[in-house]
C-alpha cells in the first residue's frame, strides 16, 4: 500500500517516542510504500509565534531567549535520540545552520521593526524545518534511507494568502508526485514539513494553526496515496469527550462529512480545510494514535459500512461562549439587516459560531467565543444600535452541544428524544440550531449544565453500544 502517514507534535516530541516512530515507519516500510508528514515538537510552533509577538513589542530579549528554548530542546532531543554517532554529529551540525539563520531572521525583523503576515510565515515555518530532520534522522538511525523535505522542496505551490494560504493544486500535484516518485524508487522515506509550502516567488506560506493535517491531505491526493493516517495522542473520534462520559466508545467508522463536523467542534483538533481534498479522491483517512498502535482508530471514508449507521454518533461540546440577542426596532421584514450585522462582526474579525433567527423576524441569536464577546458586542453598540438594533442581550458562559451523525437525516423522533432526555435533567435550553443537512443538531446550555447534558444524550442515544 501507499500510506501517507502524519504525526502530531505530541507523537514525536521525546528521544523514546521519535524512536519508536522510526521503527513503527521502519516496518512498515518493508511491505508499503511511505510518506511521512510532520508537524513541529510540542510547543516550538507555540514558542515561534510567541516570538513574533515579543518582536512586536520591541522585546529583543525575550524573543532570542525564546529562540534558544527552541534550540536546546532541539539539541536535547538530537542527542539523545540518534545513537550512531556520525549521524548524530551530521544533525547537530545541520541544526547550527537552521539555528544560525533563525537568529539572524530575528535580528532583522527586530531590525527593521516589521511583523508582516510573510515574515512571520517564514519565521512559523522554522518548527517543521527542525523536527523532520530530527525523525528522518531517527529513520536513518533504525537503518532505511530517508530525507527531510519542507513543503516547499516537496514541491507545495500555494497561493500568496500568508498565514492561510492554500494549495495551487494541479503545479502542486505535479511537483509532488515527480520528488516522491524518484525517492520511492530509491527506496528512500521522504519526511516532509507540514504546514508549509511556498507561494510561486518561492516565498514560504502557511496554513494556519494545525495545517500538517491538511499537508498530509494534500499530498495524498497528489501521489494517489491508499491511505492517509493522523497519529496523534488520541486513539481516534469518540462519541462523547470521554472525561465528561466514562463509557465513551472509540467510533469506528465515519464519513467525511461527519468527520468535518466532529472536527469543528473540537473532540480532536483538525485542520478544517483537512477533508476537502479527500472528497473527491474518496482516499480512506484513519485517526490512530502513535502510543496504541495496536489500536485501528477510526477510520473515515466516503461511505462508511452500514452496521455503523447510527442516527446519532457523537455528542461534542464547546464550552465557554457567549450568547448575544440581537433585537430589533425595524428588523421585522427589512431585507438587508442579517447583512448589516454580519458584516459588522466581520469586519471585527469576530468568527460566529451558531446563528438563529425565528420567522417573526423580530431577534437575531448569535454565539461567539467568549473571548470574543466584548468586541462583538461594543462593535454591534457602535455601529448599529439605535439604528436597526434596538437592543441586545447577552449572555456569557454558554455551552454549545452538538449530536452529529447523517443517519438523523429524515429520522422522525430525533428531536423529540433530545429535548425529552435534556429535560428530564432540568436543563435549559437557550437556542436550538439544526441545518437542513440534519447532519448535526446543535443547542445551548449554560456552561455548568454542559456534563449533564452530554451524558444524559449519550445515554439517550445509547452510544455505549455503537459498535
Ligand atoms: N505546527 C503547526 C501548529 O502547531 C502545524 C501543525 O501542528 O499542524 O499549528
Ligand atoms: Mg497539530
Amino acid at each position: 500500500m501507499r500510506l501517507v502517514i502524519k504525526y502530531g507534535g505530541t507523537s514525536i516530541s521525546s528521544a523514546k517516542d521519535i524512536r519508536a516512530v522510526a521503527n513503527h515507519l521502519n516496518s512498515l516500510s518493508k511491505k508499503n510504500q511511505i510518506i511521512v508528514v510532520c508537524s513541529a515538537t510540542s510547543g516550538t510552533t507555540d514558542d515561534l509565534i510567541e516570538i513574533s509577538e515579543s518582536i512586536k513589542k520591541e522585546n529583543k530579549s525575550k524573543a532570542e531567549q525564546l529562540a534558544s528554548k527552541i534550540t536546546n530542546r532541539h539539541k536535547q532531543l538530537a542527542k539523545q535520540t540518534i545513537k550512531k554517532t556520525d549521524l548524530r554529529k551530521k544533525l547537530l551540525k545541520n541544526f547550527d545552520d537552521d539555528f544560525a539563520e533563525l537568529v539572524a531572521l530575528i535580528d532583522g525583523m527586530v531590525l527593521l521593526g516589521e511583523v508582516t503576515p510573510r515574515t512571520m510565515d517564514y519565521l512559523f515555518s522554522f518548527g517543521e524545518r527542525l523536527s523532520i530532520k530530527l525523525v528522518s534522522m531517527a529513520i536513518s538511525d533504525s537503518g532505511k534511507k530517508s530525507v527531510p523535505l519542507t513543503g516547499k522542496e516537496v514541491g507545495i505551490v500555494t497561493d500568496s494568502n500568508f498565514g492561510e494560504s492554500k494549495p495551487l493544486i494541479d503545479t502542486t500535484r505535479l511537483r509532488v508526485s515527480k520528488t516522491v516518485e524518484n525517492l520511492f524508487s530509491k527506496k528512500t522515506i521522504p519526511v516532509v514539513g507540514g504546514f508549509v509550502g511556498a507561494d510561486q516567488h518561492g516565498h514560504i506560506t502557511t496554513f494556519g494553526r494545525g495545517g500538517s493535517d491538511y499537508s498530509a491531505t494534500i499530498i495524498g491526493t497528489c501521489i494517489k496515496a491508499d491511505e492517509i493516517w493522523l497519529m496523534s495522542d488520541v486513539d481516534g473520534l469518540m462519541t462523547a469527550d470521554p472525561k465528561i462520559v466514562k463509557n465513551a466508545k472509540l467510533l469506528k467508522e465515519v464519513s467525511y462529512i461527519e468527520a468535518i463536523e466532529m472536527a469543528l467542534f473540537g473532540a480532536k483538533q483538525i485542520h478544517p480545510r483537512t477533508f476537502e481534498p479527500l472528497l473527491s479522491k474518496k482516499i480512506p483517512m484513519k485517526i490512530r494514535s502513535s502510543f496504541n498502535i495496536k489500536n485501528e482508530g477510526t477510520l473515515v471514508t466516503a461511505s462508511p459500512s452500514s452496521s455503523v449507521k447510527n442516527t446519532v454518533k457523537c455528542v461534542s461540546n464547546i464550552r465557554n461562549n457567549g450568547l448575544i440577542d440581537i433585537q430589533g426596532g425595524s428588523m421585522v421584514g427589512t431585507p438587508g439587516t442579517a447583512a448589516k450585522i454580519f458584516a459588522t462582526l466581520a469586519k471585527a474579525g469576530i468568527n460566529v459560531m451558531m446563528i438563529s433567527q425565528n420567522p417573526s423576524e423580530s431577534s437575531i441569536t448569535i454565539v461567539v467565543k467568549n473571548t470574543d464577546l466584548d468586541k462583538a458586542v461594543s462593535s454591534l453598540e457602535m455601529e448599529l444600535l439605535g439604528k436597526i438594533i434596538k437592543k441586545l442581550e447577552v449572555t456569557t458562559n454558554v455551552a454549545i452541544i452538538a449530536l452529529i451523525g447523517s443517519g438523523m437525516r429524515g429520522t422522525v423522533g430525533v428531536a423529540s428524544k433530545v429535548f425529552g432526555a435534556v429535560e428530564k435533567n432540568k436543563v435549559n435550553v437557550s437556542m436550538i440550531t439544526q441545518g437542513s443537512s440534519e447532519l448535526n443538531l446543535a443547542f445551548v446550555v449554560k456552561n455548568s449544565d454542559t456534563n449533564a447534558a452530554v451524558r444524559a444524550l449519550h445515554n439517550a442515544f445509547a452510544l455505549d453500544k455503537i459498535n
